[in-house]
């Protein structure tokens, strides 16, 4: 039997966030559950090599993979609705594309041609896409487009899917995810600016084999009808996409237009099996949740706009944990520069059941999130810090409970006279020659814990892998002190020493990582550490009504 070799391209029409990487990540999910082998590929039109360089406040979230590869956030997304895991393979960006083409042509490998921006460089995108789908062992390849179809740094990209469609006619396939809006003063919904982009794509020489219809409201049947024949589909392949309670309602809603069987008829292919009962079990359970839980985030990058985006994958961690212990979290974000200007603002801690200090670089906020470290140290408030978080939980303890009077971190305050957390081996090199980009201390490492600890009991196991993106890490000159001093070194890497977990002790959960354990939750399966982390909160909860 020929193996299953389909790809499927996903382009956005009208406008941007409309959740095109939740759609992706959906269409990967119901195809996998019919029994398909599914990959999901990003393409950013950046010139940018991968998202590492990039302002979180600007970007949102850089999403880290198992081999290191500092990713866009719809990668997260991708893995937490097939837990498929994603590497550099999965993620392409035009200036990966420049950088091979322009490689090759110093390296002769063009054999004397003159090298075209087309056909070279759409080329080498079908050659990248090509090979993401035979290393992952995938049959079915979603390929999602960053942009809007128009913008014109999106063309070679839908040069590259036009070449593959006309030369493998049945395998390519194209969905426009666009956006059907409700004028306020009409209460109506408007089906011409979808018209348009199907137009744009078909300018490009793509028609759409399927248009999902984004809109607050399912899309009516005569929106319906109308995008039906301005792009010749049959109405079945015109799909409403409404907005949902969560974004793991998606495919479920999917499903219910029985979106998987009219896919999987136009690919030729037949269900091989029908498995959304999980899925759609806990669709079921978050809806009928009653009780909540609320989480404080003190962080720093709020701009109020796109927090959501910039700590996606910690949301959707305390989403998953919290719902596992039968809870609707809400969220609070705390900007930590406050409680520098007004210490006294850290008694609305006390209006939350537990905090989280997630990741960082820089200064700006630091003393503040010492600070809530201290608050909830002393006032037994759930803690969990997520790397900077964790430096932050040393530094605090060394300051107010080891005595060591301006500890700190060498990044936010290089002349400090206790540098508990300092500069990795190899980094001050990096810095010094300005090599920034993917030279961080990246992906997944080892982590052996410490028996006896909350971690241990978390993770109910010995031998962990967790991901990692850092410069400084914790100085072990300092190790025996602090555990004197009362800090559980719970996780150390088992070849280098270096700290990747500390524990506050007499305290219901007070728990610092290294790394980012938010990467690796999932919805039917939480972090451990998320997991028992709302635990302590919902317990707290409860221990002060
Ligand atoms: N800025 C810190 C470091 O580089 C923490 C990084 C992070 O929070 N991801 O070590």
């Amino acid at each position: 039997m020929e193996k299953v070799n389909k790809f499927i391209f996903v382009v956005g029409g009208v406008m941007s966030s409309v959740g095109k990487g939740v759609t992706s990540a959906s269409i990967g999910k119901i195809l996998q559950s019919k029994g398909y082998r599914v990959t999901n590929i990003k393409c950013d039109m950046y010139v940018n090599i991968d998202a590492g360089t990039i302002r979180p406040a600007e970007h949102g979230e850089v999403f880290v993979g198992e081999d290191g590869i500092e990713a866009d956030q719809d990668l997260g997304n991708y893995e937490r609705f097939t837990n498929q895991i994603c590497v550099k393979d999965n993620y392409i960006t035009t200036g990966q594309i420049y950088q091979e083409v322009i490689r090759r042509e110093r390296n002769l490998e063009y054999e004397g041609e003159d090298v075209e921006v087309v056909p070279d460089v759409p080329k080498e995108i079908i050659r990248r896409i090509d090979a993401c789908q035979n290393k992952n062992g995938s049959e079915i390849t979603i390929v999602e487009f960053g942009g809007t179809v128009g913008e014109y740094q999106l063309l070679l990209f839908l040069e590259a899917a036009r070449m593959m469609k006309s030369m493998r006619p049945n395998d390519v396939f194209f969905i426009l995810v666009s956006y059907l809006p409700t004028p306020g003063l009409l209460g109506e919904q408007k089906s011409k600016p979808t018209q348009y982009a199907i137009r744009t794509l078909n300018s490009a020489g793509i028609m759409p084999d399927f248009i999902l219809c984004r809109a607050e409201k399912p899309a009516t049947d005569a929106i319906k009808n109308t995008i039906s024949m301005v792009c010749s589909l049959p109405i079945e392949r015109v799909i409403s996409a409404p907005d949902v309670h969560s974004i793991y309602d998606v495919p479920v809603n999917f499903e219910r237009e029985n979106f998987g069987e009219v896919m999987l008829k136009a690919l030729g292919l037949e269900a091989r099996a029908r498995d959304m009962r999980e899925w759609t079990a806990l669709s079921d359970k978050v809806s009928s949740l009653k009780e909540n839980v609320k989480i404080g985030i003190v962080g720093k990058y709020f701009n109020f706009k796109s927090c959501k985006d910039t700590y996606i994958s910690v949301i959707e961690a305390i989403n998953h944990a919290s719902w596992f212990n039968g809870r609707n979290p809400s969220m609070v974000w705390l900007d930590s520069e406050k409680y520098e200007e007004d210490p006294g603002k850290l008694k609305e801690l006390d209006d939350v059941d537990g905090i989280i200090v997630p990741g960082g670089f820089g200064k700006r906020g630091t003393e503040g999130m010492v600070l809530a470290a201290e608050y909830a140290r002393k006032n037994k408030i759930p803690y969990l810090g997520l790397c900077l978080g964790m430096q932050v939980m040393s530094i605090e303890f060394a300051r107010n409970v080891c005595g060591l009077k301006g500890a700190n971190s060498e990044e936010l305050e290089p002349n400090t006279p206790h540098p508990v957390i300092h500069m990795m081996k190899g980094q001050k090199k990096n810095l010094e020659e300005h090599n920034y980009g993917a030279t961080m201390r990246l992906g997944s490492y080892p982590c052996v814990i410490k028996d006896g600890t909350k971690s241990a009991i978390a993770y109910a196991t010995k031998n962990v892998t967790e991901r990692h993106r850092h410069r400084y890490e914790f100085n072990n000159g300092f190790r025996v002190l602090m555990e004197e001093k009362g800090l559980v070194f719970a996780g150390t890497n088992p070849e280098t020493g270096l700290v990747e977990i500390i524990e506050a002790d007499n305290h219901p959960f007070m728990v610092g990582v290294q790394f980012h354990p938010e990467f690796k939750s999932r919805p039917l399966t939480p972090h451990p550490l998320f997991r028992d982390f709302v635990k302590a909160c919902a317990a707290n909860q409860t221990g002060r009504v």
